[in-house]
């Protein structure tokens, strides 16, 4: 059986077509299937749209979140209620195109655990394409987990990929990490991605810096690490700075004059302690968080299937 996965914030417009295209490609594959979906909070009138698909097809399921949680949360969730031998998740929104489950079925069948799309970003603005390769390539510089490029939530993966993820509990969660912190055989295909079915996305810049920061800290040390070399090498400037202040001294006498260059040096150095300090307080926020151990997520109620066992979380059993 293939569990489809579906997180939903305010996507009343497009899950009618979504589930119009979803329906025909999974019928047309003839494998059993379920869907599954988590309103995640959301204000507009997507829980009756999805209760309303559940009460007419016992294969579909939805998971109601007690508030917004956000979509890595929402990942999280369906992973954890999916009861698939492969999970495949993708958007409401359209941009990923069902079409190309048949493929990444096939795929599976001939042995691979994940089959990640990538995606050609035609679709996105100038600024979105240059802001997404520059986080590509500085995580790949300061991290040991290269993510590749491009490649975002829209995959299949193994029951067994499944039930690893299940085991990783943090709550500040970067689910792209993840999936490569995971590993398992991967094969990549590719495909174009077209514009939002209706609706407007639910990423600006902020939510999309602030995912960027979770990435980059919740898989390397290195902006803490990074510190001590700075350090290091003020303190060599600083200790040959000094020999040539005292031979100076010690040749051409006393010298007062040097405001401009004491203050610059205490403004350099000030920024450089603040900004120091700033990044080990982001790393000890986030241990902060996470010693709090709180759920990923809460569920108000999960609604649909046969309304039995199948609701509860699946525990991993890998
Ligand atoms: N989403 C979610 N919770 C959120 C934000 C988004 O479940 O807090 C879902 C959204 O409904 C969609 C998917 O995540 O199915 C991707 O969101 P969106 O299309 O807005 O992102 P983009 O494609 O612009 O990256
Ligand atoms: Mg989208």
């Amino acid at each position: 059986m293939i569990s489809v996965l579906c997180p939903c914030y305010n996507e009343e417009k497009s899950l009618p077509l979504f589930m119009k295209r979803i329906i025909t490609v999974m019928n047309d594959t003839g494998l059993k299937f379920e869907l599954l979906f988590v309103n995640d909070g959301s204000n507009d009138n997507t829980l009756s749209v999805l209760k309303n698909f559940a009460a007419h097809d016992k294969r579909i399921r939805v998971i109601d979140f007690s508030r917004n949680f956000g979509k890595e949360a929402a990942l999280t969730a369906l992973i954890d209620y999916a009861l698939g031998d492969a999970v495949i998740i993708l958007d409401a929104d359209l941009q990923h195109p069902p079409e190309l489950i048949p493929e990444m079925i096939s795929k599976w069948h001939e042995g691979y655990e994940v089959v990640a799309a990538r995606r050609d970003r035609v679709s996105d603005s100038f600024f979105r394409k240059y802001t997404a390769l520059t986080f590509y390539r500085f995580n790949k510089a300061v991290s040991q987990y290269d993510i590749p490029e491009n490649v975002g939530d829209f995959r299949l993966m193994d029951k067994c990929v499944v039930h690893a993820l299940r085991n990783l509990r943090e709550t500040q969660r970067f689910m792209k990490g993840l999936f490569v912190w995971a590993g398992f055989r991967t094969f990549y295909i590719s495909y174009k991605e077209g514009k939002r079915a209706a609706g407007e996305s639910k990423f600006g810049f902020l939510s999309l810096w602030h995912l960027a920061v979770d990435a980059i800290t919740s898989f390397s040390t290195f902006p803490l690490r990074v510190w001590s070399y700075i350090g290091g090498l003020t303190a060599l400037g600083a200790f040959i700075y000094g020999i040539m202040i005292a031979a100076d001294t010690w040749l051409f006498g006393i010298d007062v004059p040097g405001y401009a260059t004491i203050v610059c040096l205490i403004l350099l150095f000030g920024g450089l302690q603040l900004l120091g300090i700033g990044i080990i307080g982001e790393y000890l926020g986030r241990t902060y968080m996470e010693s709090k151990n709180r759920p990923v997520y809460i569920v108000r109620k999960v609604y649909g299937g046969d309304e039995g066992d199948e609701n509860e979380k699946v525990e991993s059993e890998c």
